[in-house]
């Protein structure tokens, strides 16, 4: 160990055996002595959870740290993130869940500066954003003025922050909608190897500033996984990985990685960027007839293979992405999709070595990717029948997803047997301190766990109501009943409620039946407006009721104004395809689908949801869940999802 490296860590060891005794040793130093100096409380539940992940990180464990809200894990990951980082030298990446996140750690006085002014540790902790929040100026050099009136006085704004911007991020014209966003940023389509803007370029700059980070570089979980899997290819053609090497990994808000995970690996077939594509073709000046055919066989190819997908959706209203019912006439217009872009693709190399001023060389690079991408991801769905894939149509913009059915697998073989420490932290990964389930979803083989409580007393703060099965109510049968008790709840609360239910067409039932009440508060409904508006008015309106299938995680509401939750429906989970490929696999092993994956995604749900109601020690509520639980197969998996220790009546 060079004297350069012991001067910058945080406490003084004799070598590499002896810094995990020295790490907890000064863990404990921090939180006993150091920070309570400074006004910070001693959380004994936080002082745990920090010991556990340095001894997880220091054996370079794939580790699972559940810690309910209150506990402080943002400090007890940081103290091991940046000694770890430097006694390796290389930085650790923690992989937040959202952009807010990434700002709440790494932006001016978040979590981060704040740790390294009370330690006087220097911390060098960078923001890797996604590439997507930056400026292209490649794009922003073939935008058109729009003829909308309306759009084009944010034109005009956005013209003006170009010409001014230094770094070119999104956060800084937060406004600008993403259809018009999406025009000027950064997709990965762009050509950046050859791009001749690439020396001064805003996302280039804002990509070196980050990789030069010592301790800690802060993502995203798009950009981990965007990394993750393009890594090695990048390596091996001499390019830079969009992350430097790092040594170990924090997921941040942990049970959230799966999705991202999925669509980083997976590919996205857009109708209309075909279309686009086609279209210039079709209008090339001076272009081969061959080109002229290929683009438009290509054309009716994707016309005919989204028609057959359209009708072979299965409709589901609680999630976005639509199962599809794959059969014999998709896989062929799939083929021929495939056939007819293998054609265009040739067709085009050819135009671009015979006649290179009908087609520039960037447009080239933009269409080449775009046809690989795709051809990628139809190959992936054609073999062995759709048997491969996950697949799914995005019901927001008709977009088709290919991803491949082995996620479990490419995680383990890219990241969990890399012996780098892998950290998932998070409020919501077991059910009863069982992590199985979590553990299966991402391939993870014999992890590390550790659980901490809450440090509220929620035998105090929180009551639960449930019935008894047989005084269940049936809302099937019984609809004015459910709702004459949702009435008499919110009555008695005076408002101050959230009621969760588990689509939008049951909320749209409640605001039926609840017409006839005459309520001295204000009920605000989820279509009723933007869901970050509705949550702030929620909070503000201190009396008012938030009704919605979308607000089981991600609010915060300290205080009177939520001190009621009513959960109209337990959330089991909806027909949706990455599920049902868990479900598949369950069954492919013999195991029931319903108790291997329907409950355990159920109880993780109403976990979260419940998890809504005491956010600091003087919070008070009540719970009340409107279907049978007592007496029912998953009586025990709600049981478990309930605050622990909160007094439970029964009607
Ligand atoms: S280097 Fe990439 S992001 Fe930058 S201007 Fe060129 S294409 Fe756009």
């Amino acid at each position: 160990m060079s004297a350069l490296t012991r001067t910058k860590m945080p406490f003084e060891y004799l070598n590499k055996n002896d810094f995990p005794a020295k790490l907890v040793k000064w863990i404990g130093e921090v939180f006993y002595d150091i920070l309570p100096k400074h006004g910070y409380e001693i959380r004994e539940e936080q002082i745990y959870a920090a010991f556990q992940l340095a001894d997880a990180v220091c054996k370079q464990k794939i580790h699972f740290t559940e810690a309910g809200l209150g506990i402080g894990k943002t400090f007890a990951y940081l103290l091991t993130a940046v000694a770890y980082g430097r006694l390796k030298e290389k930085p650790v990446i923690i992989a937040c869940a959202s952009t807010a996140l990434q700002e709440q750690l790494a932006g001016a006085q978040g979590d981060i500066e704040t740790l390294s002014r009370l330690l006087d540790l220097g911390i060098d902790g960078r923001m890797a954003k996604d590439p997507r929040q930056y400026v292209c100026d490649l794009k922003v050099n073939r935008l058109e003025k729009p003829l909308d009136e309306q759009k084009s006085h944010v034109f005009d704004d956005l013209i003006r922050w170009i010409d001014q911007t230094k770094k070119g991020e999104r956060s800084e014209m937060p406004n600008i909608p993403d259809e018009i966003w999406s025009q000027i940023s950064w997709d990965e389509t762009m050509p950046c190897d050859s791009c001749s803007s690439r020396g001064f370029c805003k996302l280039i700059k804002a990509r070196r500033h980050y990789r030069s980070a010592k301790d800690l570089i802060v993502c995203d979980h798009g950009v981990f996984f965007d990394d993750l899997w393009t890594r090695e290819e990048l390596v091996m053609d001499g390019k830079s990985p969009l992350l430097p090497a790092y040594s170990a990994v924090i997921f941040d808000e942990g049970h959230k990685v799966i999705l991202p995970a999925a669509m980083r690996v997976g590919r996205q077939i857009v109708e209309e960027e075909i279309d686009g594509m086609t279209s210039f073709m079709e209008q090339l000046q001076g272009a081969r007839t061959s080109l002229l055919s290929a683009a438009v066989a290509t054309s009716d190819a994707n016309s005919e293979f989204f028609k057959v997908l359209n009708q072979s959706t299965i409709q589901e209203e609680r999630t976005n992405r639509l199962a599809v019912r794959i059969n014999s006439e998709l896989l062929e217009a799939a083929d021929i999709l495939r056939h007819s872009l293998d054609t265009l693709y040739w067709e085009l190399q050819n135009e671009q070595g015979l006649h290179s001023l009908t087609l520039s060389a960037t447009r080239f690079q933009i269409y080449e990717a775009r046809v690989e991408r795709t051809t990628t991801a139809l190959y992936c769905f054609c073999a062995r029948k759709g048997g491969d894939a996950i697949v799914w149509v995005d019901q927001t913009d008709g977009s088709f997803w290919v991803v491949p059915r082995n996620l479990g697998k490419l995680l383990r073989e890219n990241l969990f047997t890399k012996k780098l420490p892998v950290v998932f932290s998070s409020a919501t990964l077991s059910i009863g301190g069982d992590f199985s389930y979590f553990a299966r979803s991402i391939g993870a083989t014999e992890p590390s766990s550790s659980t901490v409580e809450s440090p509220f007393d929620f035998l105090k703060q929180v009551t639960v109501y449930l019935f008894e099965h047989s005084s269940a109510l049936d809302r099937e049968n019984c609809p004015p009943q459910a709702l004459m008790q949702l009435a008499s709840l919110l009555k008695q609360s005076e408002g101050r409620a959230l009621v969760l239910t588990n689509s939008l067409s049951e909320m749209g039932k409640i605001r039926v039946g609840l017409r006839e009440y005459q309520f001295p508060f204000n009920i605000l409904w989820e279509d009723e407006a933007e869901r970050g508006y509705l949550v702030r008015r929620f909070r503000e309106d201190v009396s008012s009721v938030l009704v919605g299938h979308e607000f089981w995680e991600g609010i915060d509401i300290p205080g009177q104004a939520l001190s009621q939750i009513v959960i109209w429906q337990l959330p089991f989970p909806p027909r949706d395809p990455l599920i049902e490929a868990r479900r598949r696999e369950a069954k492919e092993q013999g195991l029931d689908p319903i108790i291997e994956v329907d409950y355990p995604e159920m109880g993780l749900k109403l976990k979260q949801g419940c998890g809504r109601l005491i956010r600091s020690k003087e919070d008070k509520g009540t719970i009340t869940i409107l279907e049978p639980v007592l007496g029912m197969p998953w009586e025990k998996v709600v049981m478990e999802a309930l605050p622990a220790g909160a007094k439970v009546q029964t009607f």
